[in-house]
């Protein structure tokens, strides 16, 4: 069956509960064994132990997801971050060596070059076009190569299978993060991935109101990942295992038109001369077209562009002034969105060579023509005020 069909089937199971469409939301933390027996026997994936654990609320998503993905088990825990710090400190300990590419969300660098280099683990940040060059980086101690792709501010679309297969030849393990394409527009475990983690605060929840991160792996992984997920103990709540099932009811509608939408709107800051540059991997002249093209069914809402060289005063009169584009981290939800981004200081292995302010744009579900009329309106203050 196609995703779009999935999404609607996937982790419910009406005629278990009265035939209502819905799972029911659990709310728990004691949980209760029947007896003695029962309270002493050796502890299985599918069973009920402990609210931190997970209920049958928690396993409706993770089921879910880990089905989409192509994975053989999903985890839900409170953040994307959690997600993140659970596979990278509970896949590596000290002595161990790790690559991380150089375009990565930010609280994934500081997780792996604060805190696992408190802990012993050597991080060294890499070209994310770096392919199977990568090889030349691998270390008898690396461990695992840390992908990103698309990059979530600058958008380089990583060649993941090659990424993978030198490192699975050197022994390390691949995790992506896979929030920009969701569940649906990419497949991790196809590109050789092991561990897949996604902030499911972004499409999967779609509305702004949700922190839930997920992580899926390979059967193989299982019983590390899931090691970890009880060693750091990010779970969630009931109340958000259900928003997140909700989210995903809906993913394949939202997902395609933020993709059509941010098409046209891609399309016209690029003919726009106030914009040197658009970073959107569905152009076709996007340097990472032809890997995205290979590995991707789509392209998600966000995407950057880097306007001509501005002075702050001509931003803010853009930026301050906007109607529908709201300024906030964060992204993914149903409303559009523009924050300027700076880069540069984010990178330590490879340089950002671009002139310009650089701004990341969430296209959301709102009419593409309101809004390129907002954007034409703020370009228009931008060089009234001089540029
Ligand atoms: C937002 C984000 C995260 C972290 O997710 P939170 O739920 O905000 O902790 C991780 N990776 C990427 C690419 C993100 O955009």
């Amino acid at each position: 069956m196609h995703d779009e069909t999935r999404v609607t089937t996937l982790g419910r199971d009406p005629h278990r509960h009265h035939g209502i469409v819905n799972p029911p939301v659990y709310h728990a933390s004691t949980i209760l064994y029947p007896t003695l027996d029962a309270l002493e026997a050796p502890r299985t994936p599918d069973g009920y132990y402990y609210g931190r654990y997970g209920t049958p609320t928690t396993r409706a998503l993770t089921d879910a997801v880990a089905a989409l993905e192509g994975a053989a088990a999903g985890f839900a825990v409170s953040s994307g971050k959690n997600a993140i710090t659970t596979v990278l400190m509970g896949l590596t300990q000290a002595g161990d060596h790790v690559l991380v590419a150089d375009n990565s969300y930010q609280p994934t660098r500081d997780t792996a070059g604060r805190v696992m280099a408190r802990f012993g683990v050597e991080v060294t940040f890499y070209d994310p076009t770096i392919g199977a060059g990568i090889t030349g980086l691998m270390r008898p101690n690396t461990r695992l190569v840390f992908v990103e792709s698309p990059g979530s501010l600058t958008f380089e679309v990583q060649d993941v299978p090659a990424i993978a297969e030198a490192a699975h030849a050197g022994g390390a393990l691949v995790v992506m993060d896979n929030t920009w394409a969701s569940p649906l527009f990419c497949k991790p475990f196809s590109l050789g991935v092991d561990v897949s983690v996604q902030a499911a605060t972004k499409y999967v929840g779609g509305h702004s109101d949700l922190m839930m991160g997920l992580i899926t792996c390979t059967a193989e992984l299982e019983p590390r990942i899931r090691a970890a997920y009880a060693e750091f103990g990010g779970a969630p709540g009931g109340e958000d295992c259900y928003l997140a099932l909700r989210g995903l009811r809906t993913l394949a509608t939202r997902l395609e038109r933020h993709q059509r939408s941010a098409l046209r709107v891609a399309e016209w800051l690029a003919g726009r001369r106030e914009v040197a540059r658009v970073f959107y991997p569905a152009l076709p002249d996007d340097p990472g077209h032809a890997l995205w093209r290979r590995d991707f069914s789509g392209a998600s809402g966000l995407f950057g562009f880097l306007l001509q060289p501005v002075e702050r005063p001509g931003l803010a009169a853009m930026l301050d002034h906007l109607e529908l584009f709201g300024m906030g981290y964060s992204w993914g939800g149903y409303e559009s969105l523009l924050i300027p981004t700076n880069p540069a200081p984010l990178r330590t292995a490879t340089d950002w060579p671009h002139e310009g302010r650089m701004m990341r744009i969430h296209v959301g579900l709102e009419s593409p023509d309101d809004l390129i009329a907002d954007l034409e309106a703020g370009l228009a203050r931008l060089r009234a005020a001089g540029g």
